[in-house]
C-alpha cells in the first residue's frame, strides 16, 4: 500500500526542492498529503548570508518563501519545530505540543552551534542556525548606528568558509557605517585560513584578509576571556548536532553517528528505520562530506526521486553520488569572489558577478513572484 502522509522537518534546501518538483509536477495521489515543519516561514539561503552581511542584499532577497512555495505544492506548513521523535511509533511532536503521525519522514534540519556564553558587555553572533543570526545582527547596526561607535574588537572564532566570509563582510559593514572609528578584527582558526582549500585559495584569502586590515591567529583554543571587553564574536565553528539528535530519549531508537548526525544509506535512507529519509547537515553518510550547503542543493534531486518513488508505493532505486570536489565561490570584498575548486585557487571581479547569478537564479527558482521586481 502507498504512504499517506509525507512529513517533511526544516526548509532546507533539499526540500525547497521537492517542493517545487511537487508544485510543478503534482505527483502525489488524491488520498495523500505532504506537511512541512519549519519555525519559519522563510528559509535563508546560505551562500547569500555573507552578502546579506555585508549590506548587498536585504533579508527578503536572500530567503526561500516556504510559505508560498508550500501554497504552490499543495503542502500544508505548520510553523513549528520538531521536538522528539518516535520512530517506532511513527510519531513526531512538535514544540507546539501536536503530535504528528507520518508514513514518511523526511529529516532536512540542517546544524547547530553552542557558543559559550558572551562575557562582559560582548556580543556573540552564532552563525548557525541562520534563522537567530537576523536578530543579533539587526540589534547590533542599530546600536552601531545610533551610538556612532565600534567595538573596539572584531573576533571571528573558526576560520573555515563561514568564518572567514562573515568577518570580511561585517568588518565592512561596520566600518562601513562608521569609518573613523578603531576596530581590532581577528579572525582565528586552529588549522589557519580556509582548511581543505588549495593552497592558491588559501593565499587569495590571506591576501583579501590583509588588505582588509584583519589579523589571523592560528593554533589556539579561543574564548570569550580572551576577547575585549566589548568584543563583537562571531562564532563560527564547525557543525553541530541539534538537542533532540543528541538525546537517546528524543529520538529514539533513530541510528546516529558519535556526532549525533542521523546515518543513511546512498538512497539517503536511515539505516534503522527505511520510512526515514535524512539530506544535508543533519544527515551522515558511510562516507561523510563537510557540512556545506552545496551537498543539501546535490542532494535536493536524489530526495526528491526517492520520495516520489516512496509515495508511488515503489522502492526507492535512486542513489547519491556525488563528485568529490565541489566548486566554491567565496565573497572576499565587495568587489571580487574567491573560486576554489581542487587545487585552483583565483580572486576576481568576475567570479563574484558568476557568485551573483547562480545565487540569485538559485533563489529565483523557488520565489518566482519577486524574480521580476526585487531579484531582476
Ligand atoms: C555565514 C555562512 C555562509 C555559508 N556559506 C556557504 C556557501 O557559500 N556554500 C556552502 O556550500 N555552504 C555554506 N555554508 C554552510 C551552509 O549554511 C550549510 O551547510 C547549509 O545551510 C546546510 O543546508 P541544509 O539544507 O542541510 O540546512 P539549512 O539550510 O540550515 O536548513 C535547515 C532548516 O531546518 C530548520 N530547522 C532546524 N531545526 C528544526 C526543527 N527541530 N524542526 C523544524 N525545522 C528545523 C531551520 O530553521 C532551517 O530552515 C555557510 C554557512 C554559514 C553560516
Amino acid at each position: 500500500m502507498s504512504p499517506r502522509t509525507l512529513v517533511l522537518v526544516g526548509a532546507g534546501h533539499a526540500h525547497a526542492q521537492v517542493l517545487l518538483s511537487l508544485a510543478e509536477r503534482r505527483w502525489l495521489q488524491p488520498d495523500q498529503r505532504v506537511v512541512v515543519v519549519s519555525p519559519t516561514a522563510l528559509a535563508p539561503y546560505s551562500g547569500m548570508v555573507p552578502g546579506w552581511l555585508m549590506g548587498r542584499f536585504t533579508h527578503r532577497e536572500i530567503c526561500i518563501d516556504f510559505e508560498s512555495l508550500c501554497q504552490r505544492a499543495g503542502a500544508q506548513l505548520k510553523l513549528a519545530e520538531l521536538d522528539s521523535l518516535d520512530p517506532d511509533r511513527r510519531t513526531i511532536a512538535l514544540s507546539t505540543g501536536e503530535i504528528l503521525d507520518y508514513d514518511l519522514l523526511s529529516l532536512n534540519v540542517g546544524s547547530t552551534l553552542r557558543p559559550p556564553p558572551a562575557q562582559r558587555q560582548q556580543t556573540i553572533l552564532c552563525l548557525r542556525p541562520l534563522s537567530a543570526l537576523r536578530e543579533g545582527w539587526e540589534s547590533l547596526l542599530r546600536r552601531v548606528e545610533a551610538s556612532g561607535h565600534l567595538p573596539s574588537e572584531l573576533v571571528a572564532v573558526g576560520a573555515g568558509a563561514a568564518g572567514f566570509e562573515s568577518i570580511l563582510a561585517v568588518s565592512h559593514r561596520l566600518r562601513a557605517l562608521v569609518p573613523a572609528g578603531p576596530m581590532r578584527a581577528v579572525l582565528v582558526g586552529s588549522r589557519g585560513v580556509l582548511p581543505g582549500h588549495g593552497i592558491l585559495a588559501r593565499r587569495c584569502a590571506q591576501r583579501a584578509l590583509d588588505s582588509a586590515g584583519i589579523e589571523v591567529r592560528t593554533g589556539q583554543r579561543f574564548g570569550p576571556a580572551d576577547a575585549a571587553d566589548d568584543a563583537v564574536i562571531l562564532w563560527a565553528t564547525g557543525a553541530q548536532a541539534h538537542d533532540w539528535q543528541l538525546d537517546p530519549h528524543r529520538r529514539g531508537n533513530l541510528a546516529v553517528d558519535a556526532e549525533g548526525f542521523v546515518r543513511v544509506d546512498r538512497g539517503l535512507q536511515s539505516v534503522s528505520h527505511p520510512e526515514i529519509l535524512a539530506v544535508g547537515d543533519c544527515a551522515s553518510l558511510a562516507d561523510p562530506r563537510p557540512k556545506a550547503g552545496v551537498y543539501a542543493v546535490r542532494q535536493g534531486p536524489v530526495l526528491t526521486q526517492a520520495l516520489q518513488q516512496r509515495m508511488s508505493g515503489m522502492a526507492s532505486s535512486t542513489t547519491y553520488h556525488d563528485h568529490p570536489r565541489a566548486l566554491a565561490l567565496l565573497l572576499s570584498s565587495p568587489r571580487e569572489a574567491i573560486l576554489s575548486y581542487g587545487p585552483l585557487g583565483l580572486a576576481a571581479h568576475w567570479a563574484l558577478d558568476w557568485k551573483d547569478r547562480i545565487d540569485r537564479r538559485f533563489v529565483r527558482r523557488f520565489n518566482p513572484a519577486i524574480s521580476s521586481s526585487t531579484l531582476a
